[in-house]
């Protein structure tokens, strides 16, 4: 995340050509929608929580109120006009584009923090928090299928990029992001009492992560993985309470049935598995546990909806049974 190399160097300029192709304004509108309802939802919990104090709470929301939304691509396009590319001259290219990069960054010193920034280029099938800019950024590239359809219906999009946008969201609050203010510096603004909360909370999640992982042959670390593993239980809450405001707007519940067999609920879950599948070899398991903060895509499935009773519910799993956690584990 938030790498820039030579080869992305005019990431921005191929952007232009992408976006131009594959984001049309109404995905741009429905996306900006969707994140506003989620922002609302989080909103809403934050409101209702009964661990937080009145004041920790306040600064919560001043804090979410001030979040810089980026969606798909930036407002003003990088000027590539000073860059010069030659046909035929590849490591030349690859040179200039370098020089040119450089130059960028160096102007950037001294000089007041520009929130419009974006640190992945619009093609980019990755989403990012930002703590030290308070912003939430979503590319182009990841507002595609099967994270996000404007054609699909609520649950399929909230399951989907809903859970991402949830995700990016409680990044901001998680063991990281809460210790940033809005302002995006590194800033206590809780309350002892209530930090002390969080972190018996976020324990419970730690405890239940650090476990074996069989397919990499070795055990996680529940503390290396807090923070993504926070923003996972808790922007699916965010996407789900999403979904139940938009049904509430259509006449309709969780319950009833979608199109394509399943119930509403039902929809969003295996909407929101789909796009965890993937394919990884044991050796890059092993690697990825032991070394980045990522649990694995299997687990951020399946001890995610293991926590909720929502799961449960939607698909008759009872206690006792693998799918239901017997101590759930709830941040946010
Ligand atoms: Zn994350």
């Amino acid at each position: 995340m938030l790498e820039h190399g030579e080869l992305s160097a005019t990431g921005e300029a191929l952007g232009k050509l992408y976006v131009a192709k594959y984001f049309p304004p109404e995905a741009k509108a429905k996306a900006v929608e969707l994140v506003n309802n989620l922002l609302k939802a989080y909103d809403a919990d934050i409101r209702t929580l009964t661990w937080m104090s009145p004041e920790t709470r306040e600064k919560a929301l001043y804090k979410l109120h001030h979040f810089g939304v980026k969606i798909g691509y930036p407002d003003h396009w990088r000027d590539f006009s000073a860059l010069e590319v030659r046909r035929g001259d590849f490591l030349g290219n690859v040179g200039r584009a370098a020089s040119f990069e450089l130059r960028e960054r160096l102007a950037q010193v001294d000089a007041p923090s520009d929130r419009s920034r974006w640190g992945m280029t619009p093609p980019t099938v990755n989403a990012y928090e930002d703590a030290q800019t308070n912003t939430i950024n979503f590319p182009a590239g990841i507002l595609q299928p099967p994270f996000f359809d404007a054609s699909a219906i609520d649950a399929v999009n909230l399951g989907g990029i809903g859970m991402v946008i949830g995700h990016e969201i409680i990044h901001g609050y998680d063991d990281q992001g809460r210790k940033f203010d809005a302002d995006g510096n590194l800033k206590d603004w809780w309350t002892p009492g209530d930090a002390a909360s969080y972190n018996k909370r976020d324990a419970c999640l730690t405890d239940e992560y650090t476990q074996d992982v069989p397919e990499a042959g070795v055990k996680q670390n529940g503390k290396l993985s807090a923070g993504e593993d926070t923003a996972d239980n808790g922007g699916i809450h965010i996407a789900l309470a999403a979904l139940e405001a938009a049904l509430r707007t259509q006449g309709k519940s969780l319950d009833d049935p979608a199109p394509g067999g399943f119930t509403e609920l039902q929809t969003f879950f295996l909407s929101n598995a789909k796009i965890w599948c993937g394919s990884v070899r044991p050796e890059a398991a092993r690697t990825r546990v032991l070394t980045q903060g990522h649990s694995l895509p299997r687990y951020r499935v399946n001890n995610v909806v293991g926590n909720m009773s929502e799961f449960a519910h939607a698909f008759s799993c009872h206690p006792g049974q693998a799918m239901v956690r017997a101590n759930a584990c709830r941040v946010w």
